[in-house]
């Protein structure tokens, strides 16, 4: 049935030095006998079965099974006639500790894929077979020398295999124990090639039917040569697959035997999951914040446009585009080796808006759901005088250059439109927001200051402190077009004497009825100090200009200045002068208060599209202070998420490396189980599977005891987190990140073990069997 021809195996234990440790062997093997190979210590016996049971490969020579040459035998036929063909019984049992009796036996059957039921019902009846019906579930380590024995043959004819072969199978145990195994030996031998080696002459006579002496590598007897052909049917090698399943089970059972270090293992593997599952919830928390502070308060700022911005003019290529002050153009940072003459007039431009009828028709058309409000301050400039505290009537110089309202202090400005923004931002100390154009309200800062400057301008003095009171109530006279300007020889002049037009008729009196402050978390200081009053008074104003003589008269007056009788000049033109008198209400700057921060974007869209219908000069071009807010902000928490993250997976790096190791370090402790699972079948991809297997559970129970610690240290971050910004529930952790960082630490740490797995799969099975 086997039949070795002039079979020869050399070891290269060193580089140089060739040890023959089989010469020449011819050998066949009747179906059904009992063989016992016989020989002093060294004389190749164990060699020889290692290369009938294919475990090891001859160096010369042919062994054929079955009539079947396995000259050409790839690994994995070796690996279906060792799980399928053959079943071994070593000198020291072999057996793999951490499984007990049963699991031990039905490894053989799990490396040929029978199911779990099958498997049990078979491995039980083959240990009730020999004897140890009661010891099923003990670990071999509880059993005596002869029971670990007779689990090994258990293990060994599972597979009711054709071949059994046993090396030194008696030779750890005493005599009497001895007998009992030879005798359950001799039993199998009834139906099947049993092939035996041991050093001990009288067991071989005693008990089997054929002995072949082994001397120094060669046959010197052999006392039943087999000498006819053989004619039975040929050998048939199934392929032998061990289910993933399988593999994970094997695996689950060694890692609950090595619990510590298993657990250890996780926790080290779970600490970079952690640190990644806090910086995403902590990420989670800061973006959340950011959209709240976006949409709750940023969304309240205008989008402002005003009529003169300063921006330059990329004009180098293209189309000429307006690049905000602070923004990098596209031209900037060129590779090109070339030099640009750069001309400032024509690049850097104060850019106006012209508020056409069109622009602000298209504005009037724009979806009103989309904004709270659209204010538009216009460029009239009030005359205004009040009595100071010396009693003596004071001019109130307000200079209307300065109509951003975002800059830091002016005397006297028109409050943005939209009341109820503006209370979201600011505090009404005293008093009350102004309603009508008889009202105004002071604007202080957050030290309840107001500059020297401006608290003279306005008529306070030179204090350097004041109750409330003294300023609650304090009243400006505002003098119409009328009273302040009077015709004399066909020209307007200015009233200078200021007793006279405080205490004329038709004055609008404007009194201070509140004080303003910004809020202390307010997202931004939307107005300048000073002094604020209402558009009403705006709108009054505006419309008594338009009416007053002096603008009738300089409307019909195209050519001459009707405040020096002089002709227009370049310097001073017929819009300046219109502008200066209030005959001009075209609005100077626009707010639109958008509803929320989405609309915004769809507001900025529709200016957007204005500006693509109308020639460069005339686009529109404004600015979100909104924006460069949260931008800012959004930067920042980009750059702390991205440290965050970068120590996060360092720590991931060193925990996968450590997992690498761990599993290397298995890879060793298990080698002779490796051996030994080698020697029952199982392919190198099994062994691979298996260590991957363990690699994963590892990755999965780091992953998932991660994630679990995480969110038990949400917890007390999130208090933590309340008591200091005030802000519940801040990191938060979703549920597909959860999952993904546990599919994150699984695949990681699969990965980290591949390498030591393939060592595993790598490794000799027979030297694999030889070490302790
Ligand atoms: P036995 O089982 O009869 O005691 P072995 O078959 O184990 O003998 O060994 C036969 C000879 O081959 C011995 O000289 C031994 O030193 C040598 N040998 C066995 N395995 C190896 C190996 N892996 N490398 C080098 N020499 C080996
Ligand atoms: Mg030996």
């Amino acid at each position: 049935m086997l039949t070795l021809k002039n079979i020869s195996k050399d070891y290269h234990p060193g580089s140089k030095n060739v040890v023959h440790a089989l010469k020449n062997i011819n050998i066949s093997f009747r179906q059904n006998e009992f063989v016992s190979i016989l020989g002093p210590s060294g004389c190749g016996k164990t060699t020889l079965l290692n290369l009938i049971g294919g475990l090891d490969h001859y160096t010369n020579g042919d062994l054929t099974i079955k009539g079947k040459s396995t000259k050409n035998f790839k690994d994995k036929d070796w690996d279906a006639y060792r799980n399928k063909s053959v079943g071994f019984v070593f000198q020291n049992y072999n057996l793999i500790s951490h499984l007990n009796v049963l699991n031990n036996v039905e490894m053989a059957l799990s490396l040929s894929g029978v199911s779990t039921k099958e498997r049990k019902k078979r491995a039980e009846k083959a240990l009730i077979s020999v004897g140890l019906k009661d010891q099923l579930y003990k670990k071999p380590g509880q059993l005596s020398g002869g029971q670990m024995q007779r689990v090994a043959i258990a293990r060994a004819l599972v597979n009711d295999p054709e071949i059994l072969l046993a090396d030194e199978p008696t030779g750890a145990l005493d005599s009497t124990t001895s007998i009992q195994i030879m005798k359950l030996i001799q039993e199998i031998s009834q139906d099947r090639l049993v092939i035996m080696v041991t050093h001990n002459a009288d067991i071989a006579h005693e008990y089997s039917d054929r002995i072949i002496e082994l001397l120094d590598g060669e046959i010197i007897k052999d006392s039943r040569p087999e000498t006819k052909p053989y004619l039975g049917s040929t050998v048939e090698l199934k392929k032998t697959t061990m289910s993933y399943i399988a593999a994970l089970s094997s695996s689950f059972k060694n890692l609950v035997t090595k619990k510590t270090r298993t657990f250890i293992t996780m926790v080290a593997g779970s600490i970079g999951i952690i640190g990644i599952a806090l910086v995403l919830a902590i990420s989670n928390g800061m973006n959340d914040t950011v959209n709240t502070v976006q949409s709750d308060t940023l969304s309240g700022f205008p989008i402002t446009i005003n009529e003169r911005v300063s921006a330059s003019i990329n004009d180098n290529d293209g189309p000429p585009e307006f690049i905000a002050p602070g923004e990098a153009s596209e031209q900037a940072f060129t590779d090109e080796p070339v030099l640009y003459a750069n001309d400032p007039v024509a690049s850097q431009a104060i850019h106006t808006n012209i508020f056409t009828d069109d622009f602000l028709d298209y504005l009037d058309a724009m979806d009103s759901t989309l904004y709270n409000s659209i204010s538009y301050t216009s460029n009239l400039e009030l005359n205004v005088i009040t009595e100071n505290i010396e009693g003596d009537v004071q001019r109130v110089e307000v200079t209307n250059s300065n109509t951003n309202p975002f800059s830091d202090s002016s005397v006297l400005y028109e409050l943005p439109d939209n009341e109820t923004f503006i209370l979201s931002q600011y505090d009404v100390l005293i008093g009350s927001y102004p309603q009508n154009e008889n009202e105004a309200i002071l604007v202080i800062n957050d030290e309840n200051e107001l500059d020297i400057q401006t608290l003279e301008a306005l008529g306070f003095g030179s204090n350097s402190i004041y109750s409330f009171d003294e300023i609650i109530g304090k009243t400006y006279e505002v003098i119409p077009n009328n009273s302040y300007y009077y015709e004399e020889d066909g020209r307007y002049k200015e009233t200078i004497d200021l007793e006279t037009l405080f205490n004329k008729d038709g004055n609008i009196t404007i009194e201070i009825v509140g004080i303003l402050r910004v809020q202390e978390d307010a997202s931004s200081n939307l107005l300048s100090t000073g002094l604020a009053y209402t558009k009403a008074l705006t709108d009054v104003m505006s419309d008594d200009a338009l009416i007053s003589d002096v603008v009738t008269a300089q409307i019909d007056s195209t050519d001459i200045n009707v405040l020096t009788g002089l002709p227009f000049t370049e310097t001073i033109s017929y819009e300046d002068v219109m502008s200066l008198i209030g005959g001009d209400s075209s609005p100077t700057s626009i707010q639109i208060y958008p509803v929320t921060f989405e609309t915004k974007n769809e507001i900025k869209t529709y200016i957007d599209d204005y500006n693509l219908t109308v020639p460069n000069e005339s686009i529109i071009i404004y600015t979100d202070v909104a924006e460069s807010i949260s931008d800012t902000l959004g930067v920042l928490i980009d750059s702390i998420t991205y440290i965050l993250t970068a120590f996060a997976a360092i720590s991931l790096v060193v925990s996968s490396i450590m997992i690498g190791i761990i599993t290397y370090v298995s890879v060793i402790e298990r080698t002779k189980e490796i051996g030994i699972m080698r020697s029952l079948g199982a392919r190198k991809k099994d062994i691979s599977r298996i260590f991957n297997a363990e690699t994963l559970l590892i990755g999965l129970s780091a992953g998932l005891f991660g994630v679990g610690i995480y969110y038990l240290l949400q917890i007390p971050l999130n208090l933590v987190i309340s008591n200091l910004i005030d802000i519940e529930n801040f990191a938060f952790l979703d549920i597909l990140s959860a999952g993904l960082l546990i599919a994150l630490s699984s695949i990681l740490t699969l990965l980290s073990g591949l390498i030591p797995s393939r060592i595993a799969s790598k490794k000799d099975p027979v030297e694999a069997l030889r070490t302790e």
